[in-house]
């Protein structure tokens, strides 16, 4: 299977089957993401213990790009550690914008798919918008969280 194929495979699964979709009545931490440019919207809710993502959920109208980035997060950060979560955010936004070298050691898995993105302008911040709203989830204050490295640089959505 090539890589493109691999992609709408990927796409057309997590589409069919999105993982953790819904919204935790329970949330410590949550936030909204919004990416007018494609009309998606989606809202993260995710349950941080002890610095480890217990429970994250995601819900919203999007397209299958931002759906399927969103589901394949949620599955990719669940029972992962804050920081572990913040790395991967990093280098996601990074593979999406041309600027990681996937040669060198990353955590990405099978998140790789989407590293054609960055062909793709118009479509990119439909891949990324689950991040960021995953970063801005994390540095919510909605909970008792006492995340020291709160950027509101950095915590906007879009
Ligand atoms: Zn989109």
């Amino acid at each position: 299977m090539n890589a493109k194929s691999l992609y709408q495979e990927v796409i057309l699964d997590h589409n069919r089957k999105p993982r953790n979709y819904g919204t935790l009545d329970d949330a410590s931490h949550q936030a909204v993401g919004h990416n007018p440019l494609c009309g998606d919207r989606l809202d993260i809710t995710l349950n941080l213990n002890d610095e480890h993502i217990d429970k994250i959920a995601f819900h919203g109208e999007s397209c299958a790009i931002c759906k399927a980035s969103a589901s394949m997060m949620t599955a990719a950060v669940k029972g992962k550690t804050y920081a572990y979560a913040e790395t991967m955010i990093k280098e996601f936004r990074d593979m999406a914008t041309g600027k990681l070298n996937l040669d060198n050691p990353h955590h990405l898995g099978r998140l790789t798919v989407f590293s054609g993105i960055q062909d793709l302008p118009t479509r990119v911040k439909c891949a990324i918008l689950p991040w960021h709203t995953l970063h801005a989830a994390l540095n919510s204050v909605a909970g008792a969280s006492t995340e020291a490295e709160h950027d509101p640089a950095n915590a906007s959505t879009v």
